[in-house]
């Protein structure tokens, strides 16, 4: 079983629709990990059913028992993050505030203080429309922790991949640098690296690489939209060149790729076109990449 993360270091490079394509043509093959916990919307496409949900719990939280509580202020004057204010004459914690550092649990002389274990999500395994199993996950709105989250995303999809003898695992990475993204990349065999011409792209793309070099994983990289900004495409290829990363396509800029997506279906499933050939190329040489070792860049 192999791992393949696609990752892009910034948002809309087209990086959730080409995974997705790819999860449709690896069919019962593979299993799907969206990683983009924080703002995941894989499921769109691939429109899971939902199969199975569990609460996500991490990190804790201050909690005042207002019967023990004689309100002397003391927990309010040692929080540093003011995430306790008063609120109709009684001393409570803002959720969203909180760090869960304990100080005032510690400093309470009525132990009124509990740290409470915080429910920041949910996480889901689904079967998907090309008969393959997902495994996805949804952060609460202010909560954090997510590279927690896409470490139990990642966990969860390996088990079923093991247990199931699937060939590969997809995984939509998170966006940026950040603790999900190093997440995300935690154990793959392949990253592949979505970009597209643009000034931010590609400074985005050398600063993912940077941490997929960390990780010694071989990459290969999809230019998406490479006709819009040639020479911004050739800057991009010249930075392949020279870290020795493999060029796997260009794809033209196609609005066939939107009309798709607003259908709520992939490029795959949205009639013959070239750039559904051309997505269908990329797929099959990333498969030949990951059985023959010989054409794998590896990062130094
Ligand atoms: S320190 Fe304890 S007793 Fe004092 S206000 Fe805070 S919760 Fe209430
Ligand atoms: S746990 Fe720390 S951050 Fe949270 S309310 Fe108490 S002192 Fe403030």
């Amino acid at each position: 079983m192999k791992e393949i993360v696609v990752i892009s270091g910034k948002g809309g490079t087209g990086k959730t629709s080409i995974t997705a394509s790819f999860a449709i043509l690896g069919g019962k093959n593979i299993v799907v990990a969206d990683c983009d916990v924080d703002a995941a919307d894989m499921h769109l496409l691939l429109q899971p059913d939902w199969n199975f949900s569990e609460d996500f719990f991490s990190g804790v939280a201050a909690e005042i028992d207002q019967d023990k509580c004689i309100k002397c202020g003391k927990c309010a004057d040692v929080c540093r993050f003011n995430a306790i204010p008063i609120v109709e004459k009684k001393y409570v914690v803002n959720d969203l505030n909180c760090e869960g550092c304990g100080f005032c649990f510690h400093v309470c002389p009525r132990d009124a203080i509990s740290m409470i274990e915080q429910n920041v999500g949910k996480w889901f395994i689904s079967n998907t429309k090309a008969e393959n199993h997902m495994v996805h996950a949804a952060l609460k709105i202010g909560a954090d922790n997510s590279g927690k989250l896409v470490a139990k995303v990642k966990k969860e999809a390996k088990q079923i991949a093991v247990s199931e003898e699937k060939a590969f695992i997809i995984v939509d990475g998170s966006p940026g640098i950040g603790c999900p993204v190093v997440s995300s990349l935690s154990g793959a065999d392949y990253a592949i690296l979505v970009t597209e011409p643009s000034v931010s792209g590609i400074h985005d793309l050398k600063r993912v690489y940077e941490l997929v070099k960390k990780f010694k994983i071989p990459a290969a990289c999809i230019i998406n939209k490479a006709d819009i900004n040639t020479d911004v495409t050739a800057q991009i290829k010249a930075f392949l060149d020279e870290e020795n990363i493999i060029h796997l396509v260009d794809l033209p800029y196609d609005e066939t790729f939107t009309k798709a997506m607003t259908a709520g279906k992939t490029i795959i499933e949205f009639g013959e076109s070239e750039m559904k050939k051309l997505v269908e190329n990329s797929w099959r040489k990333i498969k030949e990449l990951l059985t023959d070792k010989q054409k794998r860049s590896s990062p130094s």
